[in-house]
């Protein structure tokens, strides 16, 4: 099949419309936007702060001029889409402690589904067009090396298609093994299967510059749903702590004060037997952590056999303290002491 293609079309690769964007929570942040206006009122958030934060919390390892670009424009980005597909952003539910002010908004439902039909449709209804479950394999240039086209295999039929411009989007690269770092090693991975850094391959014959591809994003807070893969827990676990949820590691030593920011706390879990730590919580939390759990990609069949099968990861327990330190396989003695001090901060209101 050939297609001339004048008109805007995306093609993705699998039968769902877009990888990692369709898993996330919609939490965004928003600074400069006029939708942050008006939630956030008289709110003295600047470019400038948002750089700041951002080169604060990546610890000096960011790229100033990259940083730069997405302070400068993510404001005009969030207005842009939110006419474009009548997104209603709103306050998020979580504020993250890596903020140094409150600016992170969020869809109503929470969930970036709500983002990616709406777009879809208002795409669509402008005269694109969506071609699910067609893989770009190549990109077709002329002798000159011009771009004229690409071929994509679908399950049926090869499509090639003519145009003057392409936009590669193709997400991460995680789920491609060989493109891996050594800093992946040991470390789950959350991303879709979608994302094996296609684009690379297709601007392989540019040349152009590329850094740090090794790097792998670490998030704290995770469990692992099958050997090597994670789901993140991020809304869920932060919930917990603000309700008094600790985090200790298998000796039964709490191992952070957990209103601390992502990266200290993923460097203080990376350093931990096993590299794991475990929340613990009382009821109370559980159900607001559960909800939470269920509303972000975890399902209650799923959540209900991490109970069943004690013996596989992740390790979710339930009962007095000593029977959960058992099903976990922490020091039960200490585990005690952690708690008992840990209310004894509680009463005294000091840490
Ligand atoms: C669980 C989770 C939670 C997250 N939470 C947040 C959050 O709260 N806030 C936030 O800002 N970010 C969050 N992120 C990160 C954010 O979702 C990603 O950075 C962002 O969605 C990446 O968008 P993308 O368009 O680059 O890639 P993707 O959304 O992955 O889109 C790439 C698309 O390209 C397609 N594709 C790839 N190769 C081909 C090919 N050869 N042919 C055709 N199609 C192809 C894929 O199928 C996919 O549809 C989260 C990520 C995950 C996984």
């Amino acid at each position: 099949m050939i297609i001339n293609n004048f008109i805007c079309e995306i093609l993705v690769k699998l039968l769902i419309k877009s990888g990692a964007t369709i898993l996330n929570g919609s939490n965004v942040v928003a600074t400069g936007s006029k939708v942050a206006d008006n939630i956030f009122g008289a709110n003295t958030d600047t470019a400038a702060q948002l750089a700041a934060d951002v080169t604060r919390e990546s610890k000096g390892t960011n790229y100033p001029e990259l940083t730069q670009l997405m302070t400068a424009n993510i404001g005009s980005a969030i207005d842009f889409i939110s006419d474009f597909a009548d997104l209603h952003y709103q306050k998020a539910q979580t504020q993250t402690p890596e903020h140094s002010i409150a600016r992170q908004v969020e869809l109503p439902s929470a969930s970036s589904y709500e983002f990616i039909e709406k777009v879809s449709q208002a795409f669509t209804a402008k005269g694109g067009e969506i071609r699910l479950g067609a893989r770009v394999e190549k990109i077709k240039r002329d002798e000159q090396g011009t771009i004229i086209g690409l071929i994509a295999e679908t399950k049926t039929a090869t499509l090639d298609i003519n145009c003057r411009s392409i936009v590669l989007v193709t997400g991460g690269h995680g789920a491609n093994a060989k493109m891996r770092g050594s800093e992946s090693e040991g470390i789950d991975y959350y991303d879709p299967m979608t994302s094996t850094g296609d684009a690379y391959s297709f601007t392989e014959e540019l040349n152009l510059s590329t850094h740090d591809l090794g790097w792998y994003k670490i998030y704290p807070h995770g469990v692992e749903v099958e050997p090597g893969i994670a789901k993140l827990t991020t809304y869920a676990s932060k919930k917990a702590t603000d309700l008094g949820g600790i985090y200790v590691n298998v000796e039964g030593k709490r191992i952070i004060n957990e209103l601390d920011v992502y990266t200290t706390f993923r460097d203080v879990i990376l350093q931990q037997t096993g590299k794991v730590a475990y929340l613990v919580m009382d009821k109370r939390t559980w159900q607001e952590f559960y909800a939470l759990l269920v509303q972000h990609n975890f399902s209650e069949v799923e959540v209900a056999a991490f109970f069943e099968e004690p013996a596989k990861r992740p390790v979710f327990a339930k009962g007095s303290l000593k029977e959960v330190a058992a099903i976990a396989g922490i020091n039960d003695k200490q585990l005690a002491q952690t708690i008992k001090d840990y209310q004894g901060y509680a009463q005294s209101g000091s840490y």
